[in-house]
Parts: structure tokens; C-alpha cells; sequence
């Protein structure tokens, strides 16, 4: 922190950076022996702020994330001030006024914000019964906001930062937490008169969820400003899809450092009119753009793109066959096994530090910070590997074949190939390709069943449990830090059992690639045979196909996961796909789609069309009719 650099020195080092003085060096030189010898590893901790008035040991905790001394300092300056509310509306929020005041001048990094928030919630939970025993004590946050992960979705790691964050800017948040009803937000927020409501979600359906709940505010008068966060939302989609149904500001927020600004200009009486005016011009213009793209662009009718299907010569090839078909079920995995398999680049993602892993822990701007949370990450693996309070189960299964009709994938009870498990159905891209490129499905890549040649599928579920009970553990002690710290972690675990698995499915049981050696970037970067196609991502986009997924390799009961009626996965640290092993697979986006093969499609899986219509929204390159 620039600003805890001593003034003196400070201000001769500056003198010779910038080259102020003729004696700039004679100056620095005059005082270096003072600073001597204080290399980081001789020195302990340095105490030396302890001996700070109260007040100052409070900023400097918070700055700081140091939580040692909170309690103690807290109850200080709370016999100092006449009412203990004081405490937080004086030395509390001045502190974290500097935290974000640095944070939003990218002079603090997501997880020290996180840990200063810690130190506040220890300090006012000192305060709460004080407070309490004093009664009618008004406090008086910026505004209230009222966060939401929407119906059907599990996932908070990231609404759980925004929340820190606000927060710790002085705004009242109230969280109702996951998969909450529309008609719940609504009530909650009239209860509460919130000020701003915030819907976060993670997958493709709650998007459309997120339309709903806008609808039904605008049905209901709502007059809050509604924020749109989550890693499937998008500026676009919130101007296009989310906007038009509500009348007052719906502003998209692309991570946590800008909830704040958002906020706080909405509720602002000096900012409100200028960001809105700037906002509405700029989403009308996503509008306009939008509009104009989807009227260029051509795309093939459904019988055009599957002539153009991925060319593979199955009379040339044998695809290879498991050694044993059927279910796996891997229950109690070691964790410890895992670890050498995450993925760490998307963890310092989660935490807003971006750059690849391990070159981030060197960074010249973050190094230093991803360094500690890296740490911190190893020493709460550690934890969680001795105590065991994260498990992990998973199931894999492995099944005869074969395409049929272009687009749809049989899978058979056994080599017989005469009984049907399920028919699982893919969708095709049907954007015009430049000349030699296909039309792609995911049934492209297993043997039609015309061939005559015997292929195979594999399906898979891994789940880590016990995270959100940790977290809970964590949260009862005011420690929203080490509460999401596990949460990212037990997302990493769900991921790293996925690429462990693969690769044990490649070498062991489907065999196909029993020599494969390859380091953990080598399966970080895909470098091996075959893919792992998850429903709800590009290349499978309908979120449907899961629940057919689940049901052949029966994963509540094997993994231990479920689905909400969204199709989410719970827990929330679940990895779910199909395995497909032809060499030329790949992953691919299905874009957008045409009537006539959502049409194709909602016959196929015997659903009415505004059914398929409503899982296959973000993929139509059409407007349903209502
Ligand atoms: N190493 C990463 C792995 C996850 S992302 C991590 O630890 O987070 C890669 C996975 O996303 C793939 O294995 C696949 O399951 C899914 N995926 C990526 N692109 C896809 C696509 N276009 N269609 C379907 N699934 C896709």
C-alpha cells in the first residue's frame, strides 16, 4: 500500500525516481541505514501498529485484513464513543471507505477486499448487542439491496462477493440466497422496500427466469432499479431480453468492482439522471445492433445444414470398444488424489485476479496477492483432505451407440443393440459455413447406425459434497473469506475429478488410449483423444438432455447430485457430460437456431414446441410466437 510507505522515505525515494532534486541520492543514502536489515523474512509480523491511537488500529485492520485484534480495539473505541453505533459510523466506515476507495482505484484486489469485510463483520458483531441493549438506534446504510440467486439456479460464489463488496460500502444487503421464486423476490423486496433488487445466476435457463422476474416486477409497479450479474448474462442479453420487460433501469453488472459504482450512482440524486441517461442510450444501441446482426445473418434450413454434416468415413474406421460396459460407481474418491489435477487459472477468475496460473503468483501488479490466496487456497486443501469435510463421489457409464436419422443418438441395453436405454437428441449448427466447413451435431461423431459399425457413448457425473455446510461453518463466524474460499475450492475438486476421470475413462475404462502420459497443462489444454460435451454448453445447449443423462447412469443415487427443475446440479460443485471417443471430435457451438429444426426437435423429444422453445431461448434465431 503506497499510502503505508513512512513519509520520510517515501518522499526521498520519490525525489530520485522523479529526479526532484540535485541530492536526491546523497538524501536516500543519508537515511537507508535506518531501513536496513528489515528484510520480510528476519522481521515477524510488524507490530509496530499496535502502538496507533484505538481508531487507527481500526483502519489499519481493516486496510489490512487483520482480524486478530478487532474484538479488543472494537470494545476500546466503544468506550470512547457515547453510543456504540458511533463505532460504525465513525472508525468502521471510515476505514472501509479507504478500502474502497482503494479497491475501486485497482489499488486493492478482490480478496483482500473480502478479508477487510471479515474484519468489519467481526467488529460489528461485537457491536450488534450493544447496539441491541440500546435500542431505536437508527443506523443508516446508503440504500438497501435485496440479492437473489433466481429459481432453479444454485449457484452464489458470485453473488456472495458482490454482496461482500456492497457491503463493505455501506450498503444494507439482504440475500435470500439460491433458487428463489420470483413471487419470494418480490415479497422480500416489498417487505424490505429495497432500494435496488440484484438476480444472479449462473446457467443458461435462468436467464429466461431472470426475464420472468422482471415481468413480474413491472406487473406488480416495481419502482428499484434491478441489477443482472452471472457468468451466462450479458450486456446483451440484458438489453435485449431483460430490459424491455420493465420499465425502470435494468443495468447488467459485469463483476464485483462494478456493483458499487452501479449502486451507488443509481441511488445518487446527483449521478442518477447522468448514468441513466448514458445507460439508456447504450442499451439502446446494443438493441439496434442486436436487431440489425440477427436480420443479416442467413441461415441454411435444417435438411440444407444436415447435408453439410461432419464428413467422417466410418467404413475406415472400427471405433474401439469399452472392455466393460455399463455403470462405474466411484464413491469416496480420494481428494487427495485430485489435487495435482485443478485447473488453478479459473480459481483466481473466481476471485477477480486474472491472469494464467502459475505465471499469476509472479506478477508484477497481483503476484503478491494471488501468492497469499494461493496459500491460503493449499493450507484449506489441506484441511479439508485431514478432516474430511468434503467428499467426493462420481459414476461413470459406458454403453453401445450407435446415430440414427442424422441427429439423434441410440443407446442400446447391451451389444444385442436391439433394446433402447434412452435416445438422447442433439442439435445442429445451421449458420451458413464458408465452403469446406460443416454444419456440426454431436451425433456427427458416433457411427450412424446405417454403417453397420458398433460405436459406443459414455456418460458421467462427479460431485463434491459438504461445501456449503463448511461455508456455513465459516459464515456463523463472520468469514465470508474462507466461506467463498471454499466454495471456489470445492468447484475446482468437481472439475479436477472430471479431467481425472476422462483421463482414467481413456486409459483404463474405455481403454482407447491406455499410453496416454500427459501433464496436468496437457489435460488443462485438451491435448488428448476425444471430449467430454457438457449439456447446457455450446455444443449441447438444452439443458433437458441432462435429466436423460442422469437417468442412464442414475447420478442422484451414484454421485450423489440432483437436478433442480432449471436443471442446475446440486451440490453446486457437480460436473456432468457425455463421453464421446472419435479422433476428430471437438467442441463446437451450436448457435443459432432455425423453426424448422426447433420444430424437428420438440417432435423428437415428444415436448410441445413452446416447451422446447422456452430451454432453447438463448440459442432461437427466430421470435417465438406467444
Ligand atoms: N480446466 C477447466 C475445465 C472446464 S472447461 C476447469 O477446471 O474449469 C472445459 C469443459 O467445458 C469441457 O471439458 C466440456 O465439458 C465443457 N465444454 C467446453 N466447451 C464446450 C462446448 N462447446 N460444448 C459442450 N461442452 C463444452
Amino acid at each position: 500500500m503506497y499510502e503505508d510507505i513512512p513519509a520520510e522515505l517515501r518522499e526521498r525515494v520519490e525525489n530520485v525516481v522523479l529526479n526532484r532534486r540535485p541530492d536526491a541520492a546523497e538524501g536516500l543514502i543519508e537515511i537507508a541505514p535506518k531501513y536496513a536489515g528489515k528484510g520480510e523474512a528476519a522481521k515477524g509480523p510488524d507490530l509496530a501498529w499496535r502502538e496507533l491511537p484505538v481508531n487507527e488500529r481500526i483502519a489499519h485492520a481493516l486496510v489490512h485484513g487483520l482480524d486478530e485484534f478487532i474484538e479488543v480495539d472494537t470494545e476500546e473505541s466503544r468506550q470512547q464513543h457515547a453510543r456504540p453505533i458511533e463505532v460504525i459510523e465513525g472508525p468502521l466506515m471510515n476505514g472501509m471507505n479507504v478500502v474502497g476507495d482503494l479497491f475501486g482505484a485497482g489499488k486493492m484486489f478482490l480478496p483482500q477486499v473480502v478479508k477487510s469485510a471479515r474484519v468489519m463483520k467481526k467488529a460489528v458483531a461485537h457491536l450488534v448487542p450493544f447496539i441491541e441493549a440500546e435500542k431505536n438506534a437508527d443506523t443508516k446504510p446508503k440504500g438497501k439491496i435485496l440479492m437473489a440467486t433466481v429459481k432453479g439456479d444454485v449457484h452464489d460464489i458470485g453473488k456472495n462477493i458482490v454482496g461482500v463488496v456492497l457491503a463493505c460500502n455501506n450498503y444494507e444487503v439482504i440475500d435470500l440466497g439460491v433458487m428463489v421464486p420470483a413471487a419470494k423476490i418480490l415479497e422480500e423486496a416489498k417487505k424490505h422496500n429495497a432500494d435496488v433488487i440484484g438476480l444472479s445466476g449462473l446457467i443458461t435457463p435462468s436467464l429466461d427466469e431472470m426475464a420472468h422476474v422482471a415481468k413480474e416486477m413491472q406487473r406488480e409497479g416495481f419502482k428499484a432499479p434491478l441489477l443482472i450479474g452471472g457468468a451466462t448474462t450479458s450486456r446483451v442479453h440484458t438489453a435485449v431480453k431483460i430490459a424491455p420487460n420493465y420499465e425502470q433501469p435494468v443495468v447488467w453488472v459485469k463483476d464485483a468492482s462494478r456493483g458499487v459504482g452501479v449502486a451507488s450512482s443509481l441511488l445518487s440524486d446527483n449521478l442518477r439522471a447522468g448514468f441513466l441517461a448514458k445507460h439508456q442510450a447504450e442499451y439502446q444501441e446494443v438493441r439496434e445492433r442486436h436487431a440489425t446482426k440477427s436480420a443479416q445473418t442467413r441461415m441454411l434450413t435444417l435438411a440444407e445444414a444436415r447435408a453439410n454434416k461432419t464428413k467422417i468415413d466410418w467404413s475406415a474406421c472400427t471405433p474401439p470398444a469399452p472392455p466393460k460396459l455399463g455403470l462405474s460407481p466411484l464413491k469416496n474418491y480420494p481428494i487427495e488424489e485430485l489435487v495435482n489435477y485443478i485447473d488453478w487459472s479459473p480459481f483466481f477468475i473466481t476471485w477477480e485476479l486474472h491472469g494464467r496460473y502459475p505465471a499469476i503468483l509472479k506478477d508484477e501488479k497481483i503476484g503478491k496477492e494471488a501468492t497469499k490466496l494461493y496459500n491460503d487456497a493449499q493450507a484449506m486443501l489441506k484441511r479439508i483432505i485431514a478432516d474430511r469435510s468434503l467428499t467426493a463421489h462420481g459414476v461413470i457409464g459406458l454403453f453401445p451407440a450407435n446415430s440414427v436419422n442424422d441427429d439423434d443418438i441410440e443407446v442400446y441395453v447391451d451389444e444385442s443393440r436391439t433394446a433402447l436405454r434412452t435416445t438422447l437428441h442433439t442439435l445442429r449448427q445451421q449458420d451458413e459455413k464458408p465452403p469446406g466447413r460443416p454444419n456440426r451435431a454431436l451425433a456427427d461423431f458416433i457411427a450412424p447406425k446405417s454403417s453397420g459399425r458398433k460405436d459406443y457413448i459414455g456418460a458421467f457425473t462427479v460431485g463434491i459434497s459438504g461445501a456449503d455446510e463448511l461455508a456455513k461453518q465459516f459464515e456463523a463466524k463472520h468469514d465470508d473469506y474462507n466461506a467463498i474460499l471454499v466454495k471456489a475450492l470445492a468447484d475446482r475438486l468437481a472439475e479436477a475429478f472430471a479431467e481425472r476421470l476422462h483421463e482414467r475413462v481413456r486409459r483404463e475404462f474405455w481403454g482407447y488410449a491406455k499410453d496416454e502420459n500427459l501433464n496436468n497443462d496437457a489435460l488443462i489444454g485438451e491435448a488428448y483423444q476425444g471430449i467430454r460435451p457438457a449439456p447446457g454448453y455450446p455444443a449441447c445447449p438444452d439443458h433437458t438432455e441432462k435429466g436423460l443423462l442422469f437417468k442412464l447412469i442414475d447420478a442422484p443415487k451414484n454421485a450423489g447430485v440432483k437436478l433442480t427443475e432449471s436443471y442446475a446440479m446440486w451440490p453446486a460443485a457437480a460436473v456432468s457430460g457425455f463421453y464421446f471417443s472419435h479422433p476428430d471430435t471437438q467442441y463446437f457451438a451450436v448457435g443459432k437456431l432455425g423453426r424448422d429444426q426447433v420444430e424437428d426437435y420438440a417432435r423428437r423429444k415428444g415436448l410441445d414446441l413452446g416447451v422446447v422453445e422456452r430451454w432453447l431461448s438463448p440459442n432461437l434465431g427466430y421470435e417465438p410466437e406467444d
